[in-house]
């Protein structure tokens, strides 16, 4: 049988349930994300008691829509199966054509909304295994530890859904449930993972990337345009503010005291991500910081670019170990980018003994060697906006 019109997606959430009074609120986020992000797909999505079920989308990228439904925070779990006319004969059907290549253990799990159909759900359960284990001999029934597991759901819509795999998603809550922040997206491997980690608690989320062009090459933006788009499965929408700092940094070699190059960078960047931050109408700042990790992460590092932010600044790594934040990387596929060998500018003029425990009341000193108000200005003129 060619059962491929009746395909469907079954898509589950789990914590949105949980929200009350807001659970409108959510499922709306919920629903406007996955359909964005398949944008360019046909189909059809419905929601029938709790879930949600995806229809008459092209078979042939079946893999590519799931894999995208996958990654939209909110969905818990997904199944592919198939949607039949409730009749007994027609669940069979799909049922030996789910069943039929396999063996081992398995069980029918069987659940009927539509209490007029005539089987309750122990005897679909018993009906549809029996003839399973007519035709497959290569199976045997345990209800306890079963190694497959059939699951025909009888609705009240007059059809069944029959599928036979669970596949867990990224979970976590929709995109857009959380207000917007800002992220300081470098092109290394810390970023890009508290961009995820941060987003999957209902976050949108705004890139800030800086380089220091001609010091930093066109592969390195290159590179941050390609994490962003991997990103991008996850955040639904992602926009990329990029601003040179190369005068910037120019002007703290020339004048300030070398050792203090990184922190005095990076409190320009906090300086430049609070007036973004002002601008866009965003709630926090964002870093890949993971405490101790280097010169610039120390605690003291930390107080001294902390002190500038006028947001809250989330650093969801700092607890990470460093082969932490790289399992997540591979995870979401961001990690064989992240490593490609182009420069961050914040290898650009790198002191020989960077201060660890940054003095504020040096810092303040060395900031009064510059015009930090004209240099703003000018690193905001070279802003340039890229909608991934
Ligand atoms: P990452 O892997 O994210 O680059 P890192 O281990 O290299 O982090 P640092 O270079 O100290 O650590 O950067 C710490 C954080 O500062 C980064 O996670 C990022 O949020 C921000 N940051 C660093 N460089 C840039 C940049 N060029 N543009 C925007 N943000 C940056
Ligand atoms: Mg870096």
């Amino acid at each position: 049988m060619e059962s491929n019109k009746d395909k469907i997606i079954i898509i589950r959430y789990s914590e949105i349930h949980l929200k009350g009074n807001n659970r409108g609120f959510f499922e709306n986020a919920l629903v406007t994300n996955i359909k964005r992000a398949l944008e360019g797909f046909t189909f059809s999505l419905q929601k029938t008691s709790g879930r949600y079920l995806l229809s008459k989308y092209d078979h042939n990228r079946e893999d590519e829509i799931a894999e995208r439904v996958r990654c939209v925070f909110g969905v818990y779990s997904y199944s592919i199966g198939y949607a039949v006319k409730t009749d007994i004969d027609a669940i069979d059907e799909i049922a030996n054509l789910l069943m039929e290549d396999i063996s081992g253990t398995f069980r029918v799990n069987a659940n009927r909304a539509d209490k007029k159909f005539g089987l309750n759900s122990m005897q679909i359960a018993a009906e549809i295994g029996g003839r399973i284990l007519s035709r497959n001999a290569k199976l045997s029934v345990n209800l306890h530890n079963p190694e497959h597991i059939l699951y025909v759901d009888v609705r009240e819509t007059g059809n069944t859904l029959v599928y036979s795999n669970v596949i867990r998603a990224v979970n976590g809550m929709p995109v857009g449930t959380s207000g917007k922040g800002v992220l300081l997206l470098s092109g290394g491997i810390d970023s890009p993972v508290a961009c995820y980690l941060i987003a999957k608690r209902g976050m949108s989320i705004r890139a800030l990337h800086f380089h220091s062009y001609p010091y930093t090459s066109q592969n390195a933006r290159l590179k941050v345009l390609e994490l962003a788009k991997i990103l991008k499965r996850y955040t639904i929408n992602l926009t990329v503010d990029i601003i040179s700092v190369t005068e910037i940094q120019t002007e703290i070699h020339e004048k300030c005291n070398e050792d203090y190059m990184i922190t005095l960078l990076r409190r320009f960047m906090m300086k430049i991500a609070n007036i973004i931050a002002d601008k866009e109408d965003c709630k926090a700042i964002i870093t890949g910081e993971s405490l101790g990790q280097v010169a610039s992460q120390t605690i003291e590092s930390i107080t001294c670019t902390n002190e500038i932010a006028q947001v809250p600044v989330l650093r969801p790594l700092i607890a990470y170990d460093k082969d932490e934040i790289i399992e997540v990387a591979k995870r979401i596929k961001t990690f064989d980018t992240s490593i490609l060998p182009y420069e961050d500018c914040c290898t650009v003029f790198l002191p020989k003994s960077p201060a660890t425990k940054p003095k504020l009341w040096v810092v303040e000193r060395e900031e009064q060697k510059l015009d930090c108000k004209g240099l703003i200005e000018r690193a905001l003129a070279t802003l340039e906006t890229v909608t991934i």
